[in-house]
């Protein structure tokens, strides 16, 4: 099914992903319908309707598929229940598999491993004394995370020398969890592509991403790294893409760390089944955003060109820092975007800056 212009897109989830996502559909003659739990959400005033709900209401995931021609996500954490039920209704995309396979880490990596791709190795911890277990095969350090619900470091604690492992995983709430044996790695990148729904293919370049207190502070782009390692990097989100049949865009984060030889190598982090916060960079910075791209995908439309228009910075204004935003508007050099959130409680991602320093005129 493709859509036509004028058709509208039900977003479960009301971030600022939805909203950026509702900005980007109106461009291109589209319009959102925002469906999200809370009063208050960010993606409301750039939507053309809205259903304030849970995810579980029967009643109200009816009205709202009745009201939309296609349905997706920009949360990772809506029940797979949630989708599976709509797409009895209208097509859902990316499809639910997709987003049931990367909400439990397990499931996660097995899929990646099972692509032939390199992960960190772990081990599924079902009890205090599979901790135990797990620690001793993968020694220390490790990370121990819970296998659901987890971002921005939330939901993971460090297992180190002399760590009481009754007491994390305790603090982890008990729960099924993974043990990831702690990869010593060089830097952080990611790969930002779409997937068409005839199977086409298109990545944005290579990504370099900081992270402060386990919440993404800065991306760069190009990333520093070898020009060999950009390739391999594509190759591995194109081989995630065709093996979830995916359609949209996704994000895929790995480490690059160093093998015995010396030589760079990609170690697969996780996979973002959705519009990506490495790659809010591309609405400045790239012939096509990101969220378009992820409009144009779900649609049946063709992609839009990933060419960069310059090296790129990107700076997410986490609480107080977005404060600043005076400052920021008077750089001229500097694009703002303030995601209209009330309250800047600390860790919570308020806004962004990108700068895009443009090679000189030819
Ligand atoms: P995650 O929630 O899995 O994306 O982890 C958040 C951050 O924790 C990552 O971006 C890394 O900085 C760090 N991290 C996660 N897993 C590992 C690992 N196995 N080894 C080293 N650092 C990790």
């Amino acid at each position: 099914m493709i859509l036509s212009p004028g058709a509208t897109v039900g977003v479960l989830g009301g971030g600022q992903l939805g909203r950026m996502l509702a900005m980007a559909a109106l461009k291109i003659g589209l319009r959102c319908h925002i469906y999200a739990p809370e009063a208050e959400a960010p993606a409301y005033d750039a939507a053309h309707a809205r259903t304030v709900a849970p995810y579980e209401d029967e009643a109200a995931l009816r009205r709202f598929a009745d009201a939309c021609d296609l349905v997706t996500f920009e949360f990772e954490n809506v029940p797979t229940a949630t989708l599976e039920f709509l797409q009895t209704l209208k097509p859902v995309r990316p499809n639910p598999r997709a987003l049931a396979l990367t909400q439990d880490r397990l499931t996660e990596k097995t899929f990646l491993r099972g692509l032939g791709l390199e992960t960190a190795p772990f081990a599924d911890v079902a009890d205090p004394a599979g901790l135990v277990r797990a620690v001793r095969d993968l020694g220390r350090p490790a990370i121990l995370k819970t296998r659901r619900f987890g971002y921005d470091g939330k939901g993971q604690t460090m297992i180190r020398e002399g760590s009481d492992l009754g007491a994390a995983h305790l603090a982890l709430g008990g729960g099924p969890m993974l043990l990831e044996g702690f990869v010593a790695f060089e830097r952080e990148v990611s790969v930002i592509a779409a997937r068409s729904l005839e199977g086409a293919i298109a990545s944005f370049d290579l990504c370099e991403n900081e992270h402060e207190r386990h919440i993404l502070a800065r991306t760069r782009v190009p990333a520093r790294t070898s020009p060999a390692l950009a390739p391999v990097a594509r190759e591995i989100a194109e081989k995630v893409l065709a093996g979830l049949d995916y359609v949209g865009v996704i994000g895929v984060e790995m480490f690059v760390a160093r093998a015995a030889g010396g030589a760079e190598r990609l170690i697969v982090n996780e996979i973002a089944p959705r519009v990506h916060n490495s790659g809010h960079w591309t609405i400045e910075g790239a012939e096509t955003s990101q969220f378009e791209q992820h409009m144009r995908a779900i649609a049946g439309w063709p992609l839009g060109s990933t060419t960069r228009r310059g090296a790129i910075e990107m700076r997410n204004l986490i609480g107080e820092e977005a404060d600043d935003w005076r400052d920021i508007l008077a750089e001229p050099d500097m694009s703002l975007h303030l995601y209209g959130k009330q309250d800047a409680r600390p860790g919570r991602k308020m806004g962004h800056v990108t700068r895009v320093l443009r090679p000189p005129e030819a």
